[in-house]
């Protein structure tokens, strides 16, 4: 017999981390120089039982999908492609980065994630990650969830939070 309470669950591991570089615009003309973080997510998912199993989801496909997020964007160079003071462009093998009009950066593209967000703030990480795990929960016909929270820490203490409601 079902209780009155609401579930959700969450997962963060050793493993669900990305180790990568970035650099955020700031107001006026101030630009971050190039540094890395080892970036840590953890994501809670809010939602009815499933009917059968007695869970919310399957924490094994859950951390699959996770590890899979993080890993695309492991050991990368993170790029914006949102930004209205960068402009990156893939040239041949590379990418170039210009910051308000002055060349910034050269990169070997195979290094480069370039993502669709104005600025690689954990903010905009979080959002993205967990818009692709929305894509992925979604394909995979999860039916029943009522929120996703991702938190993105990128140093101890020091974290964003991004909920959506379903
Ligand atoms: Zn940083």
């Amino acid at each position: 017999m079902p209780g009155r309470g609401e579930f959700r669950i969450s997962v963060t591991k050793d493993d669900l981390v990305f180790s990568s570089a970035h650099f955020i615009t700031f107001s006026g003309h101030r630009c971050e120089g190039l540094h890395g973080h080892n970036y840590r997510a953890r994501v809670t998912l809010e939602g009815a039982l499933h009917e059968t199993v007695w869970f919310v989801f399957d924490f094994v496909e859950l951390k699959k999908i996770m590890r899979r997020l993080c890993n695309s964007i492991d050991h990368k160079v993170l790029l914006p492609l949102g930004n209205p003071k960068l402009k990156v462009e893939e040239v041949g093998d590379t990418v170039t980065v210009a910051y308000e009009g002055a060349p910034r950066y050269v990169f070997p593209k195979a290094d480069c994630s370039l993502l669709p967000i104005p600025n690689t703030t954990v903010e905009m990480l979080a959002e993205m990650l967990t818009d692709r795990l929305r894509a992925e929960l979604t394909s995979l016909g999860a039916h029943g969830l009522t929120a996703i929270e991702m938190e993105v820490e990128e140093n101890f203490g020091q974290w964003a939070v991004y909920r959506v409601t379903l």
